[in-house]
C-alpha cells in the first residue's frame, strides 16, 4: 500500500518527499502535503515513515507477503 498522509497533522516540513528515493512524491510543492503521485512505485522502504518529525503524519500498511518476508 502507498502512503497515507494526514493532512491534519502533516507540517509540510517535505522531508518524505526528499527521502523518498522512488520519486513516490513527484510533483508535490513546498510547504504543502505531499501528493502520492506514482503509488504504484513504492516498495515499502518506510524510509519517509521513519524520517517524519510528526508521529502518526505518514503511515504504511506493508503488504502481507513482505511482512511474512521480514521474520
Ligand atoms: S515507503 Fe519508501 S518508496 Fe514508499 S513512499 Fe516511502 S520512501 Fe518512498
Ligand atoms: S515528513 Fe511528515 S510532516 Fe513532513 S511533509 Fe512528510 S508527512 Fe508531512
Amino acid at each position: 500500500m502507498p502512503p497515507v498522509i494526514d493532512k491534519d497533522r502533516c507540517t509540510h516540513c517535505g522531508l518524505c518527499v526528499d527521502m523518498c528515493s522512488e520519486d513516490v512524491f513527484y510533483g508535490s510543492e513546498k510547504k504543502r502535503v505531499p501528493v502520492v503521485s506514482y503509488p504504484k512505485e513504492c516498495w515499502h522502504c518506510n524510509a519517509c515513515v521513519n524520517v517524519c518529525p510528526v508521529q502518526g503524519a505518514i503511515s504504511l500498511r506493508i503488504p502481507l507477503p513482505m511482512l511474512v518476508c521480514y521474520k
